[in-house]
């Protein structure tokens, strides 16, 4: 089982059409850059509501 992969060390693979692709060196998994900016670590959009 690798569901509860957080994926903290990847490598890049290629870009395309202006995604980047990425691979876990944990899991071996391919990821989309995307999918790992999606993890919520840093909300920007939260400062400008202060
Ligand atoms: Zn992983």
């Amino acid at each position: 089982m690798q569901g509860d992969c957080t994926h903290p060390r990847t490598e890049f693979l290629a870009r395309r059409d202006g995604v980047d692709y990425l691979r876990c060196l944990d899991c071996d998994q391919v990821l989309e850059a995307d999918d790992l900016e999606s993890v919520p670590a840093v909300d920007e959009d939260r400062d400008l509501d202060r």
